[in-house]
């Protein structure tokens, strides 16, 4: 999970000032130096680390924030802010031509998972804006990846432009516009070949491409995984070709998240989505203020409800939704929660994403999935009334739901305590909420 490092460090870092009455200077100094580090050991560039706290401290410890908030509060607040903007601001979305086809170019390093990427921005183009893509496969320099875009291209049911490995770039991409006019397809995204390192033929190759097609975007892909690399790479790209939006992939791999915070202020062109898994729907838009409320362990409610809706139907989401927020839960919600997580995606991303999660209150609710039969079969073994009064359970109810569901009294028992742990924390959860709205409570 990306960022989980320097979660913890800002969090533990804020914790020291709860109770504080008056932020000094020297306090909010104290707090950036840590803050800095944090950045640092995240993997940030330097020189984005240095700006990021002087633009905090001036900010911190201006007029600004001797005002009505507490002292955490205050200093999170214009944190979490500058995080924000520091990735961008407005969250920025894939460009459309006036005239269609609206031709985006990919680019990028070898392995950096740009031909994934085309179909993924592809699905996205049809699942959410419906759209209908063409793609274009000029990486001729990969061997193997006009296959593999043609199987991906398949598996989407979409068409894909290719003249093979002997063609050149350009034509392909040519020929891919002429095919989507054809067609009526209204996107032509054109994988373009990378190289394991950045050199001259490459660019020059690239800028052909540009200057033959004009494309609307050309979005950098780059790999989260490798950290300054992902900087500098982003760097010559802008420079040399000249980009508009980077996606970055293996973001769900990237524990220590720099990249994300550095490439958008070393290049200045807004990272438009990033790539968190190597299936096909794996890709998410980038969302530079739930990404910061993330980093800040404030979680990311908008990011989860989000993903329940393309998931699950509407009502049966905003039920989810009501539930998590009143904590009033029976088991039968708990299993219907349980089978809807479970259709969108690893639970731990999932948890990560609730306000208020952290590590430590994680510890005693995580759900092993392959268990998850188990904890259904136990559920399912439960009477109307024991659902609905978890209370009444008994060692003599334990050990018929047990029998009944062939597992055994320690696992019934320890289903009982972690669904007690994820309604108190649902409780926490939840007046942690309303005690913001109203100003209270918090930092
Ligand atoms: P290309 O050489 O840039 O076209 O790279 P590929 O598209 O072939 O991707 C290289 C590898 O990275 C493949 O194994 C992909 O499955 C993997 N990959 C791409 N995007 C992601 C991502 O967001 N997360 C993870 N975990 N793997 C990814």
């Amino acid at each position: 999970m990306a960022f989980e490092g320097l979660a913890e460090r800002l969090q533990a870092t804020f914790d020291k000032m709860k109770g504080r009455g008056k932020v000094s200077e020297a306090d909010v100094k104290e707090m950036m130096r840590e803050v800095r580090l944090a950045l640092l050991e995240a993997d940030v560039n330097f020189k984005v680390v240095k700006k990021f706290v002087n633009d905090v401290k001036e900010r911190a410890v201006g007029q600004e924030v001797m005002k009505s908030l507490t002292p955490g509060q205050q200093v999170i607040k214009v944190v979490n802010e500058e995080l924000t903007a520091l990735m961008g601001g407005e969250q920025s979305k894939i460009a459309t031509a006036q005239k269609a086809p609206t031709v985006v170019m990919l680019a990028g390093l070898q392995g950096a998972g740009k031909t994934t990427t085309v179909a993924k921005v592809a699905n996205h183009l049809r699942k959410h804006n419906n759209r209908k893509p063409l793609l274009a496969a000029a990486d001729v320099y990969r061997p193997a990846a006009i296959d593999q875009l043609e199987t991906l291209g398949k598996q989407l049911n979409m068409p894909v432009f290719s003249l093979g490995d002997q063609a050149s770039p350009v034509d392909i991409a040519k020929g891919a516009i002429e095919q989507a006019k054809e067609e009526h397809c209204d996107y032509v995204l054109i994988d373009t070949a990378g190289r394991l390192h950045i050199d001259e033929n490459l660019m020059g190759e690239l800028q052909d491409v540009k200057e033959a097609v004009q494309p609307e975007e050309i979005l950098l892909v780059v790999d989260a995984m490798t950290g300054q690399d992902a900087v500098n790479v982003a760097e010559s790209f802008n420079d040399q070709l000249g980009i508009t939006g980077a996606v970055l992939t293996k973001l769900d791999g990237d524990t220590r998240g720099g990249a994300a915070l550095s490439v958008r202020q070393v290049t200045g062109v807004p990272i438009k989505f990033a790539g968190v898994g190597e299936k096909i729907d794996e890709l998410d838009e980038f969302h530079p203020e739930r990404m910061a409320s993330r980093i800040l362990g404030m979680g990311d409610m908008l990011s989860l409800i989000e993903k329940a809706q393309t998931n699950v139907d509407d009502e049966r989401a905003k039920e989810l939704e009501k539930k998590m927020r009143s904590a009033e839960m029976t088991f039968d919600d708990f299993l219907e929660q349980l089978e809807q997580v479970r259709n969108m995606g690893p639970l731990d991303d999932l948890l990560q994403m609730m306000p208020g999660a952290n590590k430590k209150a994680m510890k005693n609710i995580q759900v092993d999935e392959s268990q998850i039969g188990r904890v259904e079969a136990i559920v399912r073994s439960m009477t109307k009334y024991e659902k609905e009064n978890p209370s009444v359970m008994n060692a003599s109810r334990k050990r018929r739901i047990a029998k009944g569901s062939g597992t055994t009294i320690q696992d019934v028992n320890r289903l009982l305590k972690q669904f007690e742990d994820m309604k108190k924390m649902m409780k926490q959860m939840t007046s942690g909420q309303k005690g913001k709205k109203k100003g209270k409570g918090g930092f």
